[in-house]
């Protein structure tokens, strides 16, 4: 049954995987005694892709349904699942990522939302979940490509969620060095730390997530050379996670002046959202872990700057 993707539990795993692999990058550093950034930025990290991950459950039902209408009725091919499909649809998935991407940088009103990722100055593993709340929304229309081609959506389910956990890697600041020729091929920490910085040469470079050769194709690679300053040029005064995801709603400020009342506002919303999409569709397998994700956020009193 093609809407069992809605119940799935992979975001939970996927999840749990990504904050061992936070921790784990933490214990390395420890080791290595190597400074990758204060607990205080991290954990603001964390708790923001933990509300985006919480915000998937709603968002996957508006987008997932969609997806499964178009490959049913109006796809351009009927496409079989094997694994030659698979692969296809991962490049395609990367080839796709490359100009969302590129896109959300360059667009005034998309970089309102994509730069809650580029914010953090310390540069980590966490910083690859730290992704925006309203992400899914847009940049699932992109994705819809592949439901036009005919990509069934157990494949697209399959490359999206491997697309996403893959790029986890590259967040890292222990993995020195350029890899000669796998350069040319591959997206390395390196690759991605450049796209990080804020330093001039290094605004709007490296888009690509898996595969370097869509930078060299359009034109917008750039190496590492100088040391990388991380950030966003115009920072925006505020690490404050309600802020940073609403920014292009400036009067959401004077609303919630209170830290407290806006940290509550943020989790109301996120609870009330998922509550409304799972009685509307009365999907309801994984409140445990939306319940579990919900106590986590409300966990941490929100990082302030
Ligand atoms: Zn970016």
């Amino acid at each position: 049954m093609k809407q069992d993707f809605l119940h799935s539990s992979a975001p939970f795993y996927a999840m749990l995987f990504m904050l061992v692999w936070i921790l784990g990058e933490r214990v390395v550093a420890w080791k290595m005694k190597a400074h990758i950034g204060s607990w205080r930025e991290t954990l603001g990290n964390i708790q923001c892709g933990l509300g985006q991950i919480l915000l998937e459950i709603p968002f996957k039902a508006l987008l997932i349904l969609p997806y499964i209408l178009i490959e049913d009725r109006f796809s351009l091919f009927q496409i079989p699942s094997n694994v030659w499909v698979l692969i296809g649809s991962f490049i395609l998935t990367d080839a796709l990522h490359y100009w969302y991407h590129r896109l959300h940088h360059e667009s005034s009103l998309l970089w309102k939302i994509h730069l809650v990722h580029h914010q953090p100055e310390e540069f980590n593993t966490s910083v690859g979940l730290r992704l925006p709340w309203l992400h899914k929304l847009t940049v699932f229309p992109f994705y819809l490509a592949q439901a036009i081609l005919g990509v069934p959506v157990e494949i697209f389910v399959v490359t999206v969620s491997f697309h996403a956990v893959l790029q986890l890697w590259n967040h890292t600041e222990l993995i020195k060095g350029h890899w000669g020729f796998l350069n040319y091929f591959i997206v390395t920490p390196s690759h991605h730390r450049v796209h990080h910085g804020k330093n001039p040469q290094y605004v709007n470079r490296n888009y690509a997530a898996i595969f370097s050769v869509w930078d060299y194709i359009f034109g917008t690679f750039t190496p590492e050379k100088e040391k990388v300053a991380y950030g966003i040029v115009q920072h925006i005064q505020t690490m404050n996670l309600y802020h940073s995801n609403f920014n292009m709603v400036n009067k959401l400020k004077s609303l919630s002046p209170l830290p407290n009342k806006e940290h509550f506002l943020a989790v109301l919303s996120i609870t009330v959202g998922m509550l409304v999409m799972y009685l509307a569709t009365g999907q309801h397998g994984e409140w445990m872990y939306g319940l579990i994700l919900v106590f986590f956020v409300l966990l941490f009193p929100l990082p302030k700057i």
